[in-house]
């Protein structure tokens, strides 16, 4: 829901569809047309969708219970690593990595510093570093410290370089725009 929405719009949003659908079978039991009038406000249209197909396969399957190893997860339509790691991280407590673009670009920053993030053979590289990383405990405050870390401090654009925990060894610093290819 927050891909695309601030969150202060989202939240009542979350919690209607908290309310309405508390578990995946109440999910599954909804008509595909009233789930995406629940969701409509907040655009992606096609991921309630998949959302609903998604809840209707697991109660058909699984008795409504989500898997939890990542060969299950990816087989369901829509799923990529990204969520494979955020459901098998927070959902979970596995040791999992998380790689939005927020993390994407911390990692970036610190362990490489400069060139074009997004080409193939880097993305790959990005999360073989995040995998590397990841503790052995406490990975759910791993996980979100990266991502808050990402979303408040090494932004996009203007990072806040002298409030980083990650100045001492970050290959970016100074950050350069110059340096960097597109930035997101
Ligand atoms: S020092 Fe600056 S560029 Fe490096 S991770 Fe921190 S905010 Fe990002």
């Amino acid at each position: 829901m927050l891909q695309q929405t601030q969150v202060d719009r989202v939240l009542p949003k979350y919690e209607e569809w908290l309310s309405k659908y508390p578990t995946l079978e109440a999910l599954a039991a909804a008509s595909p047309e009233e789930v995406a009038d629940t969701w409509r406000p907040l655009g992606y249209n096609a991921r309630p969708q998949r959302l609903h197909e998604i809840a209707c396969e697991v109660v058909a399957r699984y008795g409504g219970e989500l898997p939890s190893d990542e060969t299950t997860l990816r087989s369901f339509k829509g799923i990529g690593a990204y969520t494979v790691g955020a459901v098998q991280s927070f959902a979970f407590g596995r040791r999992a990595a998380i790689v939005d673009t927020n993390v994407a670009r911390v990692l970036f920053r610190v362990f490489v510093g400069r060139g074009d993030r997004k080409t193939t053979v880097m993305e790959k590289r990005i999360w073989a570093m995040s995998e590397a990383l990841l503790p052995r405990r406490d990975v759910f405050d791993f996980n979100q410290a990266l991502m808050d870390l990402g979303a408040l401090v090494c932004v996009a654009r203007s990072p806040r370089c002298l409030v980083c925990p990650m100045r001492a060894i970050c290959r970016a610093y100074p950050f350069n725009p110059d340096l960097e290819g597109p930035t997101s």
